[in-house]
């Protein structure tokens, strides 16, 4: 029972937000189609082709973010909850993620410790720490840094710690984490917090936040320790 009301609250996240994020996707391609009809003009001048060209690229990666922020969630597949190593699931991530920090000057280390494991649904437990740790390679962009990302025990439970050295957040920003279109950046969807608490919550964990404006920021995930079942 609890699994299915945690189901339904998921779901009406799901189409609460399905609407706006269709109405969000659909904005840049309206835009790149207006765009390529202009590009098809044969006496355009060629700076004003370039720029319509850039304008297109970046409209089209804008969509592509709002998709990569929201897949998981979205999806129709059902889940499938299975025994997750948080060893192996953080060097997913960091592998992932590897290329994305170094184009921003980013070095991601990690320290787990052995036999950690929760209960969850693989992709959207690796979608949920992505979109966070993302945020924190987002954070130490142009200044360089270190993305650290720790798992261990906590009273019982499995802690996964992950802390940059970046620009940080004042309380009233803090506050605001986890709610849809909340963003301080440019190409920001506003839509990756959201996923990601959405997720934990889903798999009855907690997540905190210390973070202190030009000095970093760490998130705190809690979850539910499961024993492992050993085959063989
Ligand atoms: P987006 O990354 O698209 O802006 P998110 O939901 O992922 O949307 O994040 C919302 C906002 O929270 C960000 O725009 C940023 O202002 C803030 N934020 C989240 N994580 C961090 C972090 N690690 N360091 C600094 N700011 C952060
Ligand atoms: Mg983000």
């Amino acid at each position: 029972l609890r699994r299915e009301l945690m189901d339904n609250e998921r779901m009406r996240v799901v189409s609460v937000i399905s609407a706006s994020v269709a109405h969000e996707i659909r904005n840049p391609l309206t835009a790149v189609r207006g765009f390529i009809q202009l590009l098809s003009r044969n006496e355009l001048a060629e700076d004003k082709r370039r720029n319509y060209g850039m304008i297109c690229l970046d409209e089209l990666d804008r969509a592509q973010q709002i998709i990569n922020d929201y897949l998981t969630l979205a999806k129709p597949q059902p889940e499938v909850l299975e025994e997750l190593d948080i060893a192996d699931e953080v060097a997913y991530v960091a592998k992932v993620l590897t290329s994305y920090a170094n184009l921003e000057g980013v070095e991601i280390s990690t320290t787990c410790a052995p036999e950690l494991a929760v209960m969850g649904d693989r992709s959207k437990f690796r979608q949920s720490i992505i979109n966070i740790a993302k945020n924190g390679i987002e954070a130490m962009e142009s200044l360089g840094g270190n993305l650290e990302i720790t798992a261990g025990k906590q009273q019982g439970q499995v802690m996964l710690r992950i802390r940059d050295n970046g620009n940080g957040m004042n309380k009233e920003q803090i506050s605001r984490l986890g709610t849809p279109y909340f963003s301080t950046k440019e190409k920001g969807t506003g839509l990756g917090t959201m996923v990601s608490y959405t997720i934990i919550q889903s798999m009855m964990g907690k997540i905190s936040v210390n973070s202190e404006p030009g000095k970093g920021t760490e998130y705190v995930i809690l979850l539910p320790h499961i024993n492992r079942v050993r085959s063989g």
